[in-house]
């Protein structure tokens, strides 16, 4: 009786069911990915939403650990396979689109630190502006035969990378080479690749650089400037002009609204209430 019942109050579209509060929040299909979709069945679809308000507060709020920070984030994503199937560098990819899409429009600010001269600066970018490493093989897996034993390479798994956060095993190169490979268990694929030898370490190596894709570092150019004596004692002032190397899709460069537009705000806001 009672499941009849609450059926019935369900909302009848076939939209997944949602909170309230998350009814009016837009869902962004992704249509370029680093991966070029090669990690997933044919005709995958991903889709984000942007932070809301409170989650952006809860999140500055708390200190929350690599694994909960990631599993926070996947949160505002959907995927029509096993989310954990998502690749790694997908992922970081997304949760960029992701931070910037929180604050309207596609426009982005970060700070930095000038490499050369220390001078601190701040460069606002658009989305068009993101550039990207492309997964480039023809197909998935990549497979390698070391001591006999058949290894079949795929993108790292955001699944497997909060395993290894897990088992603290991250920093080892050996567990992440082994996180890769889809045809053993991680131990078993551990002990396959340490054992390698001669020309096998090169080709690890090489299978290893063909998995790599994501975002690029952004150049910045630094546009700190210092006065100084020029050859006839006079003062001349010098340009840093340093390209600087950011990487806006690791998780500590924050992104956040590009605030030079504050009169659109301004006309939003009623003042008073008649
Ligand atoms: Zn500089």
């Amino acid at each position: 009786m009672r499941v009849q019942q609450v059926k019935k109050d369900l909302p009848k579209d076939k939209e997944p069911v949602r909170g309230d509060r998350e009814k009016f929040i837009p869902e962004i299909q992704v249509k370029i990915l680093p991966s070029k979709f090669l990690s997933y069945p044919p005709n995958s679809s991903i889709s984000y939403r942007p932070y809301i308000f409170g989650e952006l507060i809860e999140f500055n709020e708390s200190k929350l650990s690599e694994v909960d920070i990631i599993k926070f984030i996947l949160k505002g994503i959907t995927t029509s396979f096993p989310i954990m199937d998502l690749t790694y560098f997908d992922y970081m990819f997304i949760s960029l689109l992701r931070k910037i899409s929180s604050f309207g429009g596609n426009q982005f600010s970060f700070d930095f630190s000038c490499a050369k001269c220390g001078a601190d600066g701040k460069h606002t970018a658009t989305i068009d502006n993101i550039d990207f490493v492309e997964l480039d093989v023809p197909k998935l897996p990549l497979v390698i035969t070391i001591a006999k034993t058949e290894l079949h390479f795929s993108p790292l798994t955001v699944g497997n990378y909060l395993k290894l956060l897990e088992l603290k095993r991250v920093d080892k190169r050996i567990s992440l080479y082994a996180a890769e490979v889809v045809n053993l268990e991680q131990d078993e694929a551990e002990k396959v690749i340490y054992g390698a030898i001669g020309e096998d370490q090169a080709l690890l190596n090489y299978v290893d650089e063909m998995l790599y894709f994501g975002v690029k570092p952004m150049t910045v150019k630094c546009r700190a400037e210092k006065q100084e004596l020029g050859d006839n004692n006079l003062m001349q002032t010098l340009r840093c002009d340093f390209e600087n190397k950011v990487e806006i899709g690791s998780p500590e460069v924050l992104t956040r609204p590009f605030r030079t537009d504050r009169e659109s705000l301004r006309n939003r806001v009623r003042f008073g209430v008649s």
